[in-house]
């Protein structure tokens, strides 16, 4: 089918949930993406920060290769042999003691807001006070399902939807003190991302996420690190607190985890683990053998290849560019990120709608979240020739948008 008749077949068969861009993809290779012409496109946002190893990659060739010829499915009531593999490496690059596998970032969300109030109920069960309340931060964003929408800021997300989970407050984003003035022994777990993602690459600082750790200590709530954007590699290190030096209660991830195939995981402690016996949560397809060999060979490709130093490589030099950019284009506002998780944040939507169109016509692929914000989630293969393209490209966009504004500008004073 040509684009045009899968435009018009989609509009009609499918629920219209998203907004495609006009593109038939048929093939991807390295950090390059191929449409139906023949075109390649350089690929700076991944999937939305899942296919960290790029595309056709061999060693995920290969793992899918080798299991789909083994075994696709067993259900959880029996065992196979890459659960204990994936979640002893887990375990070890989180510092955490217990794994949930599930297939979604929202599903992993999901089961650390249920732990969460089953840890609470424990907790009251043993004669202890620990109520039932979350407090999540304003442009805080955790995915799609009931529980998740209730704990996303965006009101556009949550409120079709009412009535969402109740129990929720949301607290200003680095705001200690309002932090503190939520908080009390009613609340049941603090939720952070240690780098907000969809909320424009906002990174917490380390007063913030430390007096969401000291807190959590005072009552014995959880901190929950939503790690499903920013951890797994993507800021330079396994796991974005990790750059805080902050142990969380209980991690959740996703995207990159099975580089391409979907794949949610939440991760806690063992005093959290403790709350939930068999039967109390569960999933037919989570953790199954295909997804769980493909994780395992993703974890070790990372290792084998020191994948994090040059993803903080990489990056460092990607966010010099973009700084270097912004001395000379004062539509930029700020640069902000770490490691390959970029944001660039321009003085006006209308710009970054057109920065972004424009690079896309260039065949370069980002996008804008959080209405004025490029957002770059490469691949973790991405090299520095990627980024002086992509560099240039903004340059030249900025600057032909600049002086059009300025001839623009200028017309209206020879009218006036
Ligand atoms: C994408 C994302 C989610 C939701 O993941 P899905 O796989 O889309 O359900 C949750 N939290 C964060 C921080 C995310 O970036």
């Amino acid at each position: 089918m040509k684009l045009q008749d899968l435009q018009a077949a989609e509009k009609k068969l499918l629920l219209q949930t998203y907004e495609r861009n006009p593109i038939l993809f048929v093939s991807g290779n390295g950090v390059h993406l191929r449409d139906e012409e023949g075109n390649d496109y350089l690929d700076l946002l991944s999937g939305i920060g899942v296919s960290a190893l790029g595309y056709a990659h061999p060693v995920i060739e290969q793992a899918i290769a080798a299991q789909s010829k083994q075994l696709l499915h067993t259900s959880n009531l029996f065992f196979h042999e890459h659960t204990v593999e994936l979640a002893l490496r887990l375990t070890e690059i989180s510092g955490m003691e217990r794994v949930f596998l599930c297939n979604s970032g929202t599903e992993a969300w999901e089961a650390a807001l249920k732990i969460a109030r089953a840890h609470s109920e424990r907790v009251r069960e043993n004669g202890g006070k620990l109520g039932t309340k979350f407090l999540a931060l304003e442009h805080s964003f955790h995915g799609r399902t009931m529980g998740s929408v209730a704990t996303t800021h965006k009101e556009k997300y949550r409120t079709p939807f009412n009535p969402v989970m109740p129990g929720v407050e949301f607290v200003r984003f680095n705001d200690v003190e309002d932090l503190r003035a939520h908080f009390s022994d009613d609340v049941c777990g603090i939720c952070i991302e240690a780098i907000q993602g969809e909320g424009g690459i906002h990174p917490v600082t380390q007063e913030f996420f430390a007096a969401a750790r000291e807190l959590c200590d005072s009552t014995g709530a959880l901190l929950i690190a939503d790690e499903i954007q920013c951890g797994f590699g993507r800021t330079g290190k396994w796991f974005g607190y990790q750059h805080f030096e902050i142990v969380p209660d209980v991690v959740t991830i996703a995207k990159p985890l099975a580089g391409g195939l979907p794949i949610g995981a939440m991760l806690c402690t063992e005093r959290v683990a403790a709350a939930i016996t068999p039967g109390m949560h569960g999933t037919t397809f989570g953790g199954g053998p295909l997804v769980c060999a493909v994780a395992i060979a993703v974890i070790d490709e990372m290792k084998r290849t020191n994948l994090l130093e040059h993803v903080t490589e990489v990056g460092g030099y990607f966010m010099d560019e973009l700084r270097g950019l912004a001395t000379e284009h004062g539509c930029i506002t700020e640069v902000r990120g770490a490691g390959l998780m970029v944001g660039m944040e321009l003085d006006s939507t209308e710009l970054a709608k057109t920065v972004a169109a424009e690079m896309l016509d260039q065949r370069i692929i980002l996008n804008r979240t959080s209405e004025n914000v490029l957002r770059f989630l490469p691949p973790y293969i991405l090299e520095r020739q990627h980024v002086d393209t992509t560099v240039a490209a903004l340059d030249a966009i900025l600057t032909s948008n600049a002086s059009y504004a300025g001839q623009a500008a200028s017309g209206d004073h020879a009218h006036g």
